[in-house]
């Protein structure tokens, strides 16, 4: 269990984290390069590259918490615009945000945006070759939840991959990084979004999540197989996989 276990506690939980993205959705990539020095960038790129998008038309993938679709137009790019998939966020300030962007990249006949909650899909079981999650799960009030239906979304053979905030695992890298994030992104908050509190919920909600031998355990408690981790940047982020065999 990951906290916040009664209800009220739970949708506090989700009440506040809505708030947060639907206040920064029109600055959230710009914060994003700002917040993380650009290394989201290639933290993505080591993502796609997992994800491995099939070039053959009818390859389908479903990036949850999508937000305003940096990762989903990422993959339909690495698919030679091949890939279908489907941006599946809670907040509809971020998917506005994304649509618009995809439309403009002209991808938006390769990308369904949709309100919904990672937490209760109400999406066919066995839908998916590819569940990607990016910087999302940590945010979800029910982890275990959310890894469910990633598996009962995902086609038998199907991978799930999620990136996310982990332990920084470098001894001197953590000091640094522990300045970074209880210093540096407030501030860089205040003056970019002038929202000081925001930032420093996000930091929180890092500190909060499972370590990386944590969360892959609760990724092969959901049913999945094969559940291996790779840290990027020392642990600063990582990125889990598990299939559906
Ligand atoms: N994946 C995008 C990226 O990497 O740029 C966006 C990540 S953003 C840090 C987190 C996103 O999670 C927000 O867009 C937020 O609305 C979404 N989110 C939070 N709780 C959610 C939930 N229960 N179900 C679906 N999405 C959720």
């Amino acid at each position: 269990s990951y906290g916040f276990e009664t209800v009220s506690g739970r949708d506090e939980k989700q009440a506040r984290v809505n708030e947060v993205f639907h206040r920064v959705a029109e600055r959230y990539d710009i914060m994003n390069d700002l917040m993380s020095g650009g290394m989201h960038r290639l933290w993505k790129d080591a993502l796609v590259n997992m994800v491995a998008p099939s070039k053959r038309p009818g390859w389908r993938f479903l990036d949850v918490a999508g937000g305003t679709g940096d990762v989903a137009m990422r993959i339909v790019e690495a698919s030679n615009r091949q890939a279908e998939g489907t941006v599946l966020d809670i907040n509809g300030s971020m998917l506005a945000v994304g649509a618009e962007r995809a439309r403009k990249k002209g991808l938006d006949e390769h990308l369904l945006f949709v309100e919904g909650n990672a937490e209760d899909l109400k999406l066919p079981a066995e839908s998916f070759d590819a569940y990607t999650i990016a910087f999302g799960i940590r945010n979800v009030p029910r982890i275990d939840l959310a890894l469910s239906e990633a598996y009962r979304v995902l086609k038998p053979g199907g991978r799930f991959l999620c990136l996310e905030f982990s332990e920084v695992e470098l001894p001197v890298l953590d000091k640094i990084y522990d300045l970074w994030s209880f210093k540096a992104i407030p501030a860089i908050g205040q003056a970019v979004a002038k929202d000081r509190d925001s930032y420093e919920y996000l930091v929180e909600s890092i500190r909060r999540f499972p370590n990386q031998v944590n969360f892959a355990s609760a990724i092969r408690k959901a049913g999945f197989d094969r559940v291996t981790y790779r840290n990027l940047t020392g642990g600063i982020a990582a990125i889990h996989s598990g299939w559906k065999l």
